[in-house]
């Protein structure tokens, strides 16, 4: 669905990601892991055309433009980046209301939107609260729905569980795979590497600006390097 090659980032002199190959198979989970500063957010931001960027996305079969983010979202890629995106001052369903502004088909939209207040009843409860009201569990789900409205069929979601409470990050990763049993296909960009290697199909171990192993989920959980690099406490304890 997704092929990253020879992708390089740069912000002025620093290099953010140095040549990173990246696959994203039709309905898989696949994680991005790795320290603060390993460029995961801007892997995420360029896969979404956030970011001026070296190198080839292509998004089925399509060859993404970067700087394009519109377009992306058009074709089917949402992130929810990392601290939500949402806009506190205004209400839930405000907020929602934005994830609808590439849909054509607005009287669909505004069913899908009602359909989402019950998905997430939390949100339909407050629905008319403004959003900075909310805990961040909540706006969480929020950021999620929102970029749901879109009809994503990749979801780039970065960094979910930054603040959240256990349970909470443990509510969000159900959801992940909730939606994956859907249907959708998810890049999950996290620091907590164990929790994520445990609902992920497969995983990118970034470090300064390059992936540094990949593979499928469950082999690296095992791997005593990976072990030891991102699932020992260098990357988070929280895992
Ligand atoms: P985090 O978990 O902190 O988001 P990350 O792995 O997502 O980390 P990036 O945010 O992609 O990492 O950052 C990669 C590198 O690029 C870091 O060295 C960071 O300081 C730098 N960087 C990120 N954004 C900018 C920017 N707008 N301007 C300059 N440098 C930046």
């Amino acid at each position: 669905m997704l092929t990253v090659r020879d992708l390089s980032v740069r912000y002025g002199a620093i290099q953010a990601v140095r040549g990173i190959d990246l696959d994203i198979a039709n309905g898989e989970i696949v994680a991005l892991i790795g320290a603060n500063g390993a460029g995961k957010t801007t892997v995420a931001r360029a896969i979404a055309g956030l970011l001026p960027y070296q190198g080839t996305i292509a998004f089925e079969k399509d060859t993404l433009r970067p700087n394009s983010a519109e377009r992306n979202l058009r074709r089917g890629i949402a992130l929810v980046p990392e601290g939500r995106g949402i806009l506190g001052s205004m209400s839930v369903e405000e907020n929602l209301l934005m994830g609808l502004y590439t849909r054509a088909d607005k009287a669909q939209g505004l069913s899908d939107l009602a359909a989402m207040l019950e998905r997430f009843p939390i949100l339909g409860e407050r629905r008319h609260v403004l959003a900075n009201l909310l805990s961040g569990g909540e706006q969480q789900m929020l950021a999620i729905a929102r970029a749901l409205l879109s009809k994503p069929r990749l979801l780039l979601l970065d960094e979910p569980s930054l603040g959240l409470a256990p349970k909470m990050t443990a509510a969000v990763f159900q959801m992940i795979q909730e939606l994956r049993r859907e249907g959708l296909t998810v890049l999950l960009v996290e620091q907590k590497a164990r929790q994520t290697l445990k609902i992920a199909d497969r995983a990118y171990l970034m470090e300064t600006g390059r992936v540094v192993t990949s593979g499928p989920a469950e082999a690296l959980i095992g791997d005593p390097v990976v072990s030891e690099t991102f699932l020992g406490g260098r990357v988070t304890n929280a895992g």
